[in-house]
């Protein structure tokens, strides 16, 4: 049985805490998008969450995803896809709202090129390499030319915004320098002439560190365990 009163008190925590943080910084927080991350959650957590009025729902792999969307069967929820992408799922990655892990000119096109098939369109978020860790993913700032070169032909897919995901930290503050360089790297792309249309949103912050990147101008934050519980 599922814990639904503090699933719902959770939710509504962090909520509060998205207000807050908002105004710490004046800015309004209904510009501020919360994905509520289900991944490995069944499709029982999603519809209570969504009962309660959460919209944007989160996952990290492409077949886990598409199952949980066929069954929680709500036709108005958007579902992100926030894990690494292989460019032979991208076919069926197309079923996503948006994509927030695009790492390639390539793997762009090949999203592109199943949107038109399927005559889909979607979002999607470029996903920055910051730390440059062993086994991350994610485009270098150096990869981020050609990628946004390829986004400007692309009708189906939506460049929107740029996506990072920091090296593990205990303290929330020692993630703050990394979303200051996902926005400086936002802002450099403008000055290169970069449509801020595609660069508007920026995809940072998680479960511990969510309030951190809101004052550092996160547009979309993903929160799993703050919501959901603990993972196992
Ligand atoms: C799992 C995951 C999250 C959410 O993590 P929590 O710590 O549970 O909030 C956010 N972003 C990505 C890319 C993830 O894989």
């Amino acid at each position: 049985m599922i814990d639904s009163a503090s699933l719902l008190a959770r939710l509504a925590d962090v909520r509060e805490r998205i207000a807050r943080a908002a105004d710490r910084v004046e800015r309004d927080p209904a510009s501020i998008r919360l994905i509520a991350v289900s991944k490995t959650f069944s499709p029982d957590h999603v519809r209570i969450a969504a009962d309660a009025g959460q919209i944007d729902f989160g996952e990290n792999k492409v077949q886990e995803g598409l199952q949980k969307m066929e069954l929680v069967g709500l036709p108005h929820l958007r579902w992100h896809l926030i894990g690494h992408l292989q460019s032979n799922k991208a076919k069926k990655a197309i079923g996503f709202h948006a994509v927030h892990s695009i790492d390639s000119a390539g793997l762009l096109l090949k999203l592109e090129a199943a949107g038109r098939e399927q005559n889909r369109t979607q979002e999607a978020l470029v996903q920055v390499d910051l730390a440059l860790e062993p086994n991350k993913h994610g485009a270098t700032p150096e990869d981020l030319g050609p990628i946004f070169a390829a986004a400007r032909d692309c009708t189906a897919v939506r460049v929107v915004g740029l996506m990072t995901l920091p090296p593990a930290v205990d303290d929330p503050e020692d993630a703050r320098p990394w979303f200051r360089r996902l926005r400086a790297v936002r802002d450099d792309l403008i000055q290169h002439g970069i449509p801020p249309a595609m660069v508007g949103q920026l995809s940072m912050g998680m479960s511990h560190d969510y309030e951190v990147a809101i004052e550092e101008g996160a547009t979309i934050i993903r929160v799993g365990s703050a919501i959901f519980g603990t993972r196992t």
